[in-house]
């Protein structure tokens, strides 16, 4: 089966393509543009606008980059949720308009769901992972039990990328800032002291941002700063994930979303990951961002495992939880 997915969440508007073979996930193209504010951070009305005036020809040219026709796409899947309305609306609008189109099914696919599912889909030894999904918006901690994926550990207040956001935008780092703290962290050389919060299964994250804009203010050395946040956010998600992992007593970590990128969120997990004599698994870095094809599979996934939308129900969601999917693919 060939699947169509298109993700539009939040700032990146993506589509993608896939096939199914013997269970895993072949991507056939994979086409991703991001609008990035001027100041600031993500406006939603502007964000809509720019996927809106992009979306026709990604759709055009992720097809032709398949090397296919519109009439090989048995499946238009979308994500419903969750996100900001204009660009959920707006990604959902042209997922409808292109099933209609080609008289061919849609399926609307939760967003946090599909960060997992591509990591099973693409990398072969990961079965049952705990995924630390990280992206902007989001930070949870989720995996399968008890027939449904539920939600062991999230942030209770901002998402770790948009903690990162907030704090280079403080000081002055344009949007998306974590590539740069990632460099400047390296140059840091004294860790600062900053509040280090869990609560239960669940992360807080404002107190640390008020703090370390804190240190900035007072002339503490960026760097130090950069390598002090670092060093307190991702020891507070290894920690988190760890304990998912012996609640659930899986032995497989999965990472997801665009902070997924950090190499030092990555060592840190991958060291909890072999204490535990467990695996550790990063997909590819186009397949940890919000990305059409891991949308295209979860699709698929449903699909094939009875699930069928009316155009009717292709409402959007923006509030829709990773606990709210029943999920029938998995048995
Ligand atoms: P997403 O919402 O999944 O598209 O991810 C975007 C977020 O990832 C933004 O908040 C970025 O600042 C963050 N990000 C991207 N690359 C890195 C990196 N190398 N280290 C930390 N955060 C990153
Ligand atoms: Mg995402």
């Amino acid at each position: 089966m060939i699947s169509l997915g298109i993700e539009g969440t939040a700032h990146s508007i993506g589509v993608g393509i896939i096939q199914d073979f013997k269970g895993k996930c072949h991507v056939l193209s994979n086409l991703i543009k991001t609008y990035t504010p001027e100041k600031g951070g993500i406006h939603p009305r502007e964000a809509a606008n720019y996927h809106a005036a992009h979306i026709a020809d990604l759709i055009s040219d992720s097809v032709k980059k398949a090397n296919l026709n519109f009439s090989d796409i048995d499946l238009v899947s979308f994500s419903q949720g969750p996100g900001l309305g204009p660009c959920l609306r707006t990604a959902a609008t042209a997922a409808r308009a292109l099933a209609l189109t080609l008289d061919k099914p849609i399926m609307g696919t939760n967003h946090c769901v599909a960060h997992l599912e591509i990591g099973k889909g693409t990398i072969d030894e990961c079965t049952d992972p705990v995924l630390l999904y990280v992206s902007g918006a989001n930070t949870q901690v989720i995996a399968f039990a008890e027939g449904k994926y539920r939600v062991f550990g999230e942030t209770l207040d901002v998402g770790i990328g948009n903690c990162l956001d907030k704090f280079g935008r403080t000081v002055g780092i344009k949007f998306p800032c974590g590539p740069k703290i990632e460099e400047m962290a390296k140059k840091g050389e004294r860790y600062l002291n900053l509040p280090y919060s869990i609560k239960g299964m669940d992360i807080a994250f404002s107190g640390l941002l008020t703090a370390a804009e804190h240190f900035f203010h007072k002339g503490n050395k960026l760097e130090d700063i950069c390598f002090s946040i670092q060093e307190t956010t991702f020891a507070a998600l290894t920690e988190v994930t760890e304990r998912a992992m012996a609640h659930t007593e899986k032995n497989e970590v999965l990472l997801g979303g665009g902070v997924a990128s950090n190499t030092r969120l990555r060592e840190m997990v991958n060291i909890m990951a072999q204490e535990r004599e467990a695996s550790f698994f990063v997909p590819s870095q186009r397949l940890c961002l919000d990305n059409g094809a891991m949308i295209a599979w979860l699709g698929f996934l449903m699909y094939e495992n009875g699930i069928r939308m009316s155009i009717e129900e292709s409402v959007i969601n923006q509030r829709f939880r990773t606990d709210m999917v029943d999920v029938t693919w998995r048995g």
